[in-house]
């Protein structure tokens, strides 16, 4: 029998907000043994069982290494990325030769010291693996895709959806694509367009986004073609190489490629002008809600304090407009509060506390603690992403607090206080797009909010200094090859070169 093919499994990745000035240590990672295991709390799920399902072949020999995620946040430790990358040259020694390697990253990760943190365990895993071995990461459709990755990577595949739907069928694609690649079936080439863009946060139901991925499935479609996806770049992570980025991927044929890359990417850069997003501002809102009543039952997003961008979850703005207006028929989800989680949980259902919410970590972004007495209603067990949350009722309002820090994706940790979405006048949810998946078919209006907190949703709103200059909408640029090198068209050395 023919020795088993052994591939590497690596899940390790961050969004990082270089607006937030607090560090992600290993703790937010979950500490040692959740950088193996996997942390509950987080918003990605583990791919590994993905991975597994479609490697279960007797000549295959999966290598699981890290499950290493944390919620967007500030720049990732030092410590946390060399404790990771211990592990993996650990393994790679172990197992001496490795045949292949599967990496679910983000790709917008940013280092205390290292603006490229992925860029450098790509570079890693490429030296440690050597050069003939094929290395293929999915990474969020919010990559900062950088000449590193490029560079070491054999194939990039991004997510194509936002609400990010679609994470299973991209590890899928990839780990598939793998064992092509083993048997000799597939040779991949890789191009990549790197623009001179950055993108606002836009989800893929509707607009410009939405053609965009439809142009991608189409041309995965032609033959020859494996896979093709648009990263739309992270602008809260102010760094030299951020903005958007176009990847093609065919069998053997890098001129179809380099096409590809080059022809989708003008089509990106020709729709430039409708990547900006237009927000409310919440006393708008409010007046609208009152003119108009029937818009209820609705969400409110509150865009700008949202957890998966890198905020805190704690911002009372929203809450003490609310209050102004007379808009008590509301339900508050999630306000981060771990030590108000544990006071009501000491206090039990039914007592009244003296309750803190909100606006502890940082009071000059989110406004001063919202202090007031309120009954508890209901506590809850661990949730995914949300961790224990503690129902909190104030006159008619429910303020549901959590101890994780995750955003609103699903109203399960509401429905678990025994609140209903649909029932409830009003709904603020912390999340910018990917609560619409599951709260859209429960509500008769979205109205999305931009007011303070630590993940600014506009461009402008923010001083970039690291990021790479000119680049559009900050300058006023018209040709997206006259930008140098920040246009560049770029192939994996490391892809297969047609032979
Ligand atoms: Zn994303």
């Amino acid at each position: 029998m023919p020795p088993l093919k052994k591939i590497l499994l690596v899940q390790y990745g961050h969004e990082t907000n270089t607006f937030n000035p607090f560090p992600t240590t290993l703790e937010r990672f979950g500490g040692k043994e959740k950088i193996l295991t996997g942390n509950p709390l987080c918003d990605l799920e583990s791919t590994l069982p993905v991975y597994r399902e479609v490697l279960a072949r007797p000549d295959i020999l999966p290598v699981e290494t890290v499950n290493a995620w944390a919620n967007p946040w500030g720049r990732v430790s030092r410590e946390t990325h060399e404790y990771v990358k211990e592990i993996l040259r650990r393994k790679i020694r172990e197992n001496g030769k490795i045949d292949g390697v599967l990496l679910t990253l983000h790709g917008a990760m940013v280092l205390e010291d290292d603006d490229d943190g992925e860029g450098d365990v790509l570079e890693f895993i490429r030296r440690e693996a050597g050069p003939g071995v094929p290395v293929f990461a999915v990474l969020d459709l919010h990559a900062n895709v950088t000449e590193k990755m490029l560079r070491n990577a054999s194939v990039l595949i991004h997510f194509d959806t936002y609400p990010h739907i679609d994470i299973m069928d991209r590890v899928r694609e990839s780990a598939r694509l793998m064992l092509d690649t083993l048997d000799g079936k597939i040779h991949p080439v890789m191009a990549a367009r790197k623009l001179p863009l950055l993108s606002e946060f836009l989800p893929t139901t509707e607009g410009i986004a939405k053609k965009f991925q439809t142009l991608a499935l189409e041309y995965e479609k032609e033959p020859g073609v494996l896979t093709v996806s648009l990263a739309y770049g992270f602008f809260c992570a102010d760094i030299r190489e951020s903005g958007m980025c176009v990847v093609a991927v065919t069998d053997s044929d890098r001129e179809k490629a380099r096409k590809i890359a080059d022809e989708f990417g003008r089509t990106v850069w020709a729709g430039r002008d409708l990547l900006q997003r237009s927000f409310s501002m919440i006393d708008e809102v409010l007046d609208d809600l009152k003119a108009h009543p029937e818009n209820k039952p609705c969400v409110i997003a509150d865009c700008c304090d949202n957890p998966g961008g890198g905020a805190t979850g704690e911002s009372t703005h929203i809450l003490r407009a609310l209050l102004k207006h007379g808009f008590e028929d509301s339900i508050l989800a999630f306000m981060h509060g771990p030590e108000l989680v544990e006071q009501a949980a000491k206090a039990g259902t039914g007592a009244e506390i003296d309750a803190a919410v909100g606006g502890k970590i940082s009071p000059e972004t989110d406004g001063e603690p919202f202090r007031c007495k309120a009954r508890v209603t209901a506590l809850t067990g661990e949730l995914p992403r949300q961790g224990k949350v503690a129902a909190l009722q104030v006159g008619k309002m429910h303020i549901l607090v959590q101890s994780g820090n995750g955003q609103t994706w699903t109203p399960e940790g509401i429905c678990a206080c025994g609140l209903d979405v649909g029932k409830s006048g009003i709904t603020v949810v912390k999340s910018t797009v990917h609560f619409r998946h599951a709260f859209e078919p429960l509500v008769r209006k979205i109205y999305s909010v931009a007011g303070p907190g630590m993940a600014p949703q506009k461009i402008r709103d923010v001083k970039l200094t690291r990021t790479r200059r000119p680049v559009y909408p900050l300058d006023d640029i018209t040709d997206a090859d006259a930008a140098g090198n920040n246009g560049a068209l770029l192939f994996s050395p490391y892809s297969d070169t047609g032979g």
